[in-house]
């Protein structure tokens, strides 16, 4: 069931029915007769939609920040800073799309060969709730331009972020058949997935739901794209001002109130720093303001949903049983809200799930190491691969600590963060594949050689 229910105050706003098998496969069906049309429209007439579409996100920013703040809760400020992303995505796919799909010209043995990007069907897209319109962008508009035909899934949280999308893509030229929104749930995917017609699923959401599109991808045969979780270690080799380090790791950490994939999660700090600099982080998490998530005055969002927290809130105290320290939050504020403090933990145990398992919430852990090799190792001991971080006054230093952490991306002295021009993507159990920038577009295209 689709229901939009406010998780500032627990309140179910809004639901809305699913579709049913016979309803859905006649959308698949839909958006399988489109491709041949669609296709076959010039790159540049699907690029002018990509640049409406953009024109219309822009000009439709309040009424998109308002969905989303009382969906899941978003920070009004945050949700603007969502939809500025989302311009920029589908600008940079249309200004760039004659350059990022021309022909490749190779000299082989013997003769020459041509590399051409052609589309390849209907794509199928699961997309989580947390960044409702910026994860739906990046799947949408490198296939837009390309020329697939687009079913859409989002998360059962957000269906009005899902209709504005729809509504968005269809005023901007894209045929009704092009861009399709489902109400479905996931038990309903291989539905989709099975249809001949589909040439590929993407997905952004847990590992577990990977996992099974993964398997249900393999059962069909049909290319996968797997935007996962992950537990991003930050390092901190060393700083010359540890009050603005704290400051930049805590905000990171808590933005969209400890909600994004690839928030720094665990913390790892050189021995001389690490008293200093968790004091100073403690400190800056005490000073968080939660509140209603559309008062310009509130720095920490509550949770997507009263589940969510509850289960971070289990996973704190979990993480203390087993022998970790809580130094301040961790607290459910009320009974029906997902309103929770922001955490910081040290001492996590290696035994521990806290050591483990991503925790999707406002929760900070902090590692103290010797030296650098134990920063590393320490950074590699995960199942997850998706983001790192380096932060040290030596740039150069930093870039080739971070070039040795097992990861899709590493940043130097900036805490993760995501533009349209920059391939995202992990390795590990972080996912498969890349979304943004060049190779973002690559992922649902057939790669023709042509021989000649
Ligand atoms: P989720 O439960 O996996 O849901 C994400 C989407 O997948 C939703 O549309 C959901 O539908 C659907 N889904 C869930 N189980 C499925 C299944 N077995 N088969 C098919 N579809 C299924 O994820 P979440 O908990 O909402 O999102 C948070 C997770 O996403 C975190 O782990 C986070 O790190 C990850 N994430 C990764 C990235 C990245 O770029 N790597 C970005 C954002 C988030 P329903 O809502 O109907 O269940």
């Amino acid at each position: 069931m689709y229901a939009v229910t406010n998780p500032a105050t627990g309140e179910t706003i809004n639901t809305f029915e699913s579709l049913t098998d016979d309803e859905l496969q006649l959308e698949v069906e839909l958006a399988a007769a489109e491709f041949a049309k669609w296709s076959a429209r010039t790159r540049k007439d699907r690029a002018a939609i990509a640049n409406r579409a953009a024109d219309l996100f822009e000009e439709r920013t309040e009424e998109f920040v308002t969905i989303m703040t009382r969906e899941m809760g978003k920070l009004s400020d945050e949700a603007r800073g969502e939809m500025g992303l989302v311009v920029s995505i589908f600008r940079y796919y249309a200004d760039n799309a004659e350059t990022l799909l021309a022909d490749e010209e190779h000299d082989i043995e013997g003769g020459q060969i041509t590399i051409r990007r052609r589309p390849t069907g209907v794509i199928l897209g699961i997309m989580p709730w947390n960044f409702p319109v910026y994860q739906v962008a990046r799947f949408v508009a490198p296939n837009l331009v390309l020329g697939n035909t687009l079913l859409l899934k989002h998360a059962s949280n957000c269906p009005e972020s899902a209709l504005a999308i729809e509504q968005v893509l269809h005023d901007a030229g894209m045929p009704d058949g092009a861009y399709r929104n489902l109400f479905v749930s996931s038990s309903k995917v291989e539905q989709v997935i099975a249809h001949p017609a589909v040439q590929g699923v993407s997905l952004t959401g847990s590992e577990a739901a990977g996992r099974s599109v993964a398997t249900l991808a393999g059962k069909h045969l049909k290319k996968v794209v797997l935007e996962l979780g992950g537990s991003d270690p930050l390092i901190v080799l060393d700083s010359d001002d540890i009050q603005q380090t704290a400051q930049d790791v805590v905000e990171a950490r808590y933005s969209n109130a400890g909600q994004a994939c690839n928030a720094p999660k665990r913390i790892i700090v050189l021995d001389d720093l690490y008293d200093d600099l968790v004091a100073a982080a403690i400190e800056a998490t005490k000073n968080f303001k939660l509140g209603d998530p559309a008062d310009s005055e509130t720095t920490l969002a509550p949770l997507s949903s009263r589940d969510a927290a509850e289960e971070v809130a289990e996973q704190i105290k979990q993480a203390v049983a087993d022998g970790a320290t809580l130094h301040t939050g961790g607290d459910l504020v009320d009974d029906e809200t997902a309103f929770m403090t922001p955490a910081v933990l040290t001492d996590v145990n290696k035994d521990s799930a806290a050591y483990r398992d991503e925790i999707f919430g406002p929760v900070s852990l902090f590692f103290r190491v010797k030296d650098v090799d134990e920063a590393i190792k320490l950074a590699n001991d995960t199942k997850y691969g998706l983001g790192s971080s380096v932060f040290s006054t030596d740039r150069e230093r930093a870039r080739e600590v971070g070039a040795q952490i097992d990861a899709g991306m590493t940043y130097v002295n900036q805490a993760g963060g995501s533009q349209a021009d920059m391939p995202f993507g992990g390795v590990k159990s972080s996912g498969i594949g890349r979304e943004l920038g060049p190779l973002g577009i690559d992922e649902f295209a057939n790669k023709m050689t042509i021989r000649h």
